[in-house]
């Protein structure tokens, strides 16, 4: 997804608004449809008969009439692919909730065929063609992708628009030199290679964040409904913005880099919303550590690291494994003793066996190059509870 400033004019920004407040009615009016419906159960609308009442409420409501048809039919085939996510078990995709006025400003259109709807007016400067609303200008700050079939125009909170251009990207070519790496997700660094380099995913700088924690100071003082405290939350949104963006840059230019060096890329399999899920509730341990949890999910999510690994699949198709993160952390990549006291700390880890020492990440990024899904019981693949691991294991191979 590539980001680009979108510059409506007055004129333009009433339509476009419309069209978001008609793609948030048809999304919530699906939503209502789907909210009792169960899988097995009989009864829930899927996307033709949709789009017969969407011809029935446009019929009833002369508010939607005067919208753009295709933005309306666009928001339902966008919901029913949510929910075609949803129950995909490969995809932990959340249940499609209610879009918020204010908070999921945004619809999608996708190009006409061969004709696509998009050219470029001068260096600096692009124009989209968006229906009741004609070419729209935007800032053509980097290389439109080609091949783009779809674009989503989206309003930020702090009142800015968007245009995103949904491109899959084209894939890599392997280099063919036969190496293989592997990537550790970290929390204190976003990524560690096993090659031993260390990637960090961007963050506000000092002085952003400390902007950040004086505007969120300000925010709770202000009266609610006040037109301070708006201009108070448009600051805070502009700048988690800016955040997000060089998250997203980040990890569009770590896979490219990554996809081109090496023929195999392999990264432990990690469900990240498990993991954010279990803070709440853990069935091992309920409530125990759930700060600390909640602390280490917030820099997991804040890494970047799912965004990351689809991008890695994206641009190096079937050239990448999921390897099981059992015991990488505590697995010596020079001797393959596990043990987790030779993990000292967050960063070090210290063999006990044959001393070898070495950023911790970087030796759990090694064991999954190798491709060691290691187990306590020697590599039959059956995870354990934590607490019955021994503290000492020969490695199988
Ligand atoms: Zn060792």
């Amino acid at each position: 997804m590539s980001r680009y400033r979108l510059l409506p004019t007055p004129a333009q920004e009433a339509v476009l608004r419309d069209h978001c407040a008609h793609a948030r009615y048809m999304w919530n009016l699906a939503v209502e449809q789907h909210a009792h419906w169960r899988p097995g159960r009989k009864g829930a609308p899927g996307y033709l008969e949709q789009c017969r009442q969407l011809t029935q409420a446009r019929a009833g409501h002369p508010w939607l009439r005067e919208g753009s048809q295709t933005v309306q039919q666009q928001a339902l085939r966008d919901f029913a692919q949510a929910m075609a996510a949803f129950f995909d078990p490969g995809n932990p995709a959340g249940r499609p909730s209610w879009r918020k006025a204010g908070r999921d400003e945004g619809f999608r259109i996708v190009g006409r065929g061969s004709q696509w709807d998009m050219r470029r007016v001068s260096r600096k400067v692009g124009q989209v063609w968006v229906p009741k609303a004609g070419w729209v200008r935007f800032r053509w700050s980097r290389a439109v992708p080609p091949g783009a079939k779809s674009y989503r125009v989206a309003m930020d909170r702090a009142g800015r628009w968007h245009i995103a251009f949904a491109v899959i990207p084209e894939p890599i070519p392997a280099p063919g030199n036969g190496r293989a790496v592997g990537i550790d997700r970290g929390v204190a660094v976003s990524a560690a290679l096993s090659t031993g380099e260390m990637l960090h995913a961007p963050r506000l700088t000092g002085r952003e964040r400390t902007r950040l924690r004086r505007l969120q100071r300000r925010l709770a003082r202000a009266t609610r409904g006040s037109n301070g405290r708006g201009r108070v939350k448009c600051a805070i949104a502009r700048l988690r913005a800016r955040e997000t963006d060089r998250r997203k840059d980040w990890a569009e230019k770590t896979s490219t880099g990554i996809a081109r060096r090496f023929d195999l890329i392999r990264v432990e399999d990690l469900k990240i919303t498990n993991m954010t899920r279990s803070a709440k509730g853990a069935r091992e341990n309920p409530g125990r550590n759930v700060r600390a949890k909640a602390g280490l999910n917030r820099g997991i999510l804040g890494s970047g690291w799912g965004l990351l690994v689809r991008r890695l699949k994206d641009k190096a198709p079937g050239r990448v494994e999921k390897i099981k993160p059992q015991y990488t952390s505590q697995r010596c990549s020079a001797c393959g003793q596990v043990d987790r006291d030779s993990r000292e700390s967050q960063a070090v880890f210290r063999c006990t066996a044959c001393g070898f020492a070495g950023h911790a990440d970087v030796n759990a990024a090694i064991n999954i190059a190798a491709g060691h899904a290691v187990t306590a019981r020697g590599g039959d693949g059956v995870a354990q509870p934590v607490n019955r691991e021994p503290h000492l294991l020969l490695p199988s191979a």
